[in-house]
């Protein structure tokens, strides 16, 4: 801390995300909130956020200046979105409200340009996932980048991808329903801040969430749905891609029929 004020420290905690995924399960009486700005003048006390800074060197910390948002977030953190998701992931990164909350190493909030123009919604956060505290960072992630950026039209810095669990199910199993009825909110209300023009659905438990129904992908790609006034496509999960090529083509026909679709709001053309 010696170089350290503490008005700084607060503003290096938020922006190194170090408060964002370091939502570990707090140990029985561990002290999980920040001290008060206003209630201490010296080092702040022992806690979740000054056990985590004690093993970042000082002297690795790039100036304040030059530091970004938290490590999820791929453009400036000083839009009025990106300050609403910040603060939205900060308000829930701790959620305690189904038992996923006990096994997970980390609240995965999701990823990207809080300006995006397009969503992707995932089903959960896998092994990879779970580590890093990031959406999408393993195999299927790597397969999700190459589709979004076939397109030519995205980059994946650009867009924004989130998850309808927060929390990696232990051994990736399906999301069960009354894990979904708890994480959903947190989908939703990602979606009412960022405001996107398009949502891909990617596999049965994004589009089943977000559309409320049971019907398979197979039934449920291949046309517009509506979500609350946006228009939402689904496709197949890069996973099941990985595990049976077939889906290929339709998922290659889906992200067509889903640019064309971006292209045709004025905002698009070029
Ligand atoms: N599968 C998902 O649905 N989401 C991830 O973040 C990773 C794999």
């Amino acid at each position: 801390m010696d170089s350290l004020n503490f008005k700084n420290y607060l503003e290096l905690c938020r922006r190194l995300g170090i408060r964002y995924v370091s939502a570990r399960t707090p140990e029985k009486n561990e002290t999980v909130s920040e001290p008060k700005p206003e209630t201490v003048s010296t080092a702040p006390k022992p806690g979740l956020v000054s056990t985590m800074l004690e093993s970042v060197k000082i002297s690795e910390i790039p100036s304040l200046a030059t530091l970004e948002g938290p490590k999820w977030l791929s453009a400036s953190d000083r839009t009025d979105r990106a300050k609403r998701l910040m603060a939205f992931d900060a308000s829930i990164c701790q959620c305690q409200k189904c038992p996923l909350g006990k096994t997970r190493n980390h609240f995965v909030f999701g990823s990207g340009n809080p300006e995006a123009r397009v969503l992707f919604v995932g089903e959960a956060p896998g092994a990879d996932e779970d580590a890093q505290g990031l959406p999408f960072v393993g195999k299927a992630g790597q397969l999700l980048t190459k589709i979004i950026e076939s397109t030519k039209a995205f980059k994946r810095e650009d867009v924004f991808i989130a998850n309808v669990l927060k929390c990696r199910p232990p051994g990736n199993r399906t999301p069960q329903p009354e894990e979904v009825e708890q994480c959903r909110p947190y989908l939703e209300e990602q979606i009412k801040i960022i405001q996107p023009l398009l949502i891909m659905a990617l596999g049965a438990s994004a589009a089943q969430a977000l559309l409320k129904t049971k019907d398979a992908v197979g039934k449920l790609r291949n046309r517009w749905h509506d979500y609350g006034g946006i228009p939402l496509r689904v496709t197949y999960h890069p996973a099941a891609l990985l595990r049976f090529e077939g889906y290929k083509k339709d998922v290659w026909e889906d992200m067509k029929e889903f640019t064309a679709k971006y292209q045709e709001f004025p905002q698009n053309q070029q």
